[in-house]
């Protein structure tokens, strides 16, 4: 079989080397020249290339089982395995520690060495069709005939538009994000972490995170709400650092002592979650020939680190079905329908999730005239401990997110009875903004030394 896909991100390039594998010619198709022989890789098609990342064992896993060699890549270029104790189901796998930008150099590495498998530098202008099926694409004004399109051109693709069904589930979420890659100096400790790959503050108004990557790198991402436009400001040096030195944990993190910055900050966009079914736009449940993959499908924010897992699992069971169906026009939509079942949870989740934290951050109530957002329900473990059990699942995504229902009402039994979640200490948002102002109007004339670049090695 032929198949053509258009992006060679993670979605592209693991599907790629899998059905290569399998005897298939594969191309993939992608704007991105791919790394330099050095320096930095900008990926402009990609806008969260270089935020931070975290990767979840879901990751690990397919690649031991569908591509050994860019895990060996992955491992050779610095990536860490950690391990932590999962509520219920003892020591687990936790994930890999890697900055994005590792993981992907090691895939391009590893997929340059695989057999029948081609990544070719173009512009996917669409999709060539006849009889109701896809039949290959238009790259650069050219046609490549496949017997099978993949769609794995991310959150931002838009070549296949013109046959799936617009609706989505979801949208920008109402936060917006800024970060800061950092590098711990040698043989400085780690600051506090909250498991193996993070550590994370719900504060008054607002949340940071750090997130731990290969060889002493990590990223200290402040997450705020879109619509606080006093907080854009944290795009400039002197206003995140003035955050950073004011919030407790992160003054730990960011101190001079033990971290040095690897980078400039990085404003990032508005965070979306939306989740995208496999249906035409004539109403069929897929076109034959073409399914969508990756982020392409579901898009989630990175609070919980989801989506190269979400997408690597995608990319396993249409594996699956391919090897089951000799016809690839017919896994369209098979493959829809587990994605209904399995995919779209996860989108509503983080949507109920990410929706009602905003809510609470402008200074609502715990609000139980609903169902409790997951979020809730694990901060309940906190006074009722027999909810921790059940949330191992969850956390670990080995059960979707109704496996939380069963302990909802013991959720909602701790909120009953009054109790709230503590917030971390450091400033609420209010004093945020007074600490972003300040710290600007302390820093008039010094211009940004925003310069330094996200550096390898
Ligand atoms: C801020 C942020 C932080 C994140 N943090 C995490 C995290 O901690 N952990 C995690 O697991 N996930 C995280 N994610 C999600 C993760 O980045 C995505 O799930 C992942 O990139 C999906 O891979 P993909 O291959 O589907 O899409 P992409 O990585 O977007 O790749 C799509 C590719 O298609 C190419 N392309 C698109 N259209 C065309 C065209 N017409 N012609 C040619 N090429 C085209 C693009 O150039 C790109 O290379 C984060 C996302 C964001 C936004």
């Amino acid at each position: 079989m032929r198949v053509a896909i258009i992006g060679a991100g993670p979605a592209g390039l693991f599907l790629g080397s899998a059905l290569a594998g399998r005897g298939h010619d594969v191309v993939a198709v992608d704007r991105d020249a791919g790394p330099p022989a050095d320096g930095r890789w900008a990926r402009p098609g990609v806008m969260q290339f270089h935020h931070a990342h975290g990767f979840r064992p879901q990751v690990g896993r397919a690649l031991e089982q569908e591509w050994p060699d860019a895990l060996a890549a992955w491992l050779a270029l610095g990536a860490e395995p950690v391990t932590f104790t999962v509520p219920g189901m003892d020591r687990a796998a936790a994930g890999h520690r890697s900055r994005r930008d590792t993981f992907e150099r090691a895939l391009r590495a590893a997929a340059a060495t695989v057999p029948r498998l081609t990544i070719r530098q173009g512009h996917v202008d669409g999709v060539l069709t006849s009889g109701g099926r896809v039949r290959g694409l238009v790259v650069d004004g050219s046609p490549v005939d496949a017997d099978l399109v993949v769609d794995a051109s991310g959150r931002s693709g838009r070549s296949v538009d013109s046959l799936r069904d617009p609706s989505v589930v979801g949208g920008a979420c109402g936060m917006a994000y800024v970060d800061r890659e950092y590098r711990l100096r040698d043989g400085a400790e780690p600051g506090p972490l909250f498991n193996g790959l993070a550590w994370q503050a719900d504060l008054d108004g607002y949340q940071v995170l750090v997130f731990l990557h290969e060889r002493g790198y990590l990223s200290v991402v402040l997450v705020r709400p879109t619509a606080d436009a006093a907080l854009k400001d944290l795009r400039h040096q002197a206003a995140f650092e003035a955050v950073c030195r004011a919030v407790p944990g992160l003054a730990e993190w960011t101190d001079p002592e033990r971290v040095e910055p690897a980078s400039s900050v990085l404003p990032g966009g508005p965070l979306r979650n939306t989740y995208r079914g496999q249906r035409s736009r004539d109403g069929r449940p897929c076109t034959p020939g073409l399914v969508s993959v990756g982020d392409a499908v579901a898009t989630t924010t990175p609070i919980f680190g989801r989506g190269v897992a979400t997408t690597f699992v995608q990319a396993l069971r249409l594996l699956a079905l391919l090897d089951g169906e000799a016809d690839p026009r017919l896994v369209g939509e098979p493959f829809g329908a587990w994605c209904e079942e399995n995919m779209r949870p996860w989108v509503v989740d983080h949507v109920t999730m990410d929706g009602d934290a905003v809510r609470r951050w402008e200074g609502g109530d715990v609000d139980l005239s609903r169902r409790l957002p997951s979020d809730l329900i694990l901060a309940a473990a906190e006074q009722d401990p027999a909810i921790l059990a059940a949330t191992g699942g969850y956390l670990s995504m080995l059960q979707l997110p109704s496996s939380l229902d069963p302990v909802e009402p013991r959720a909602r039994a701790v909120y009953e009875s009054g109790w709230r979640p503590a917030f971390a200490p450091g400033p609420s948002r209010g004093e945020l903004r007074e600490v972003v102002a300040a710290a600007l109007r302390g820093s008039r004339g010094t211009p940004d030394r925003q310069a330094l670049p996200s550096s390898r090695g």
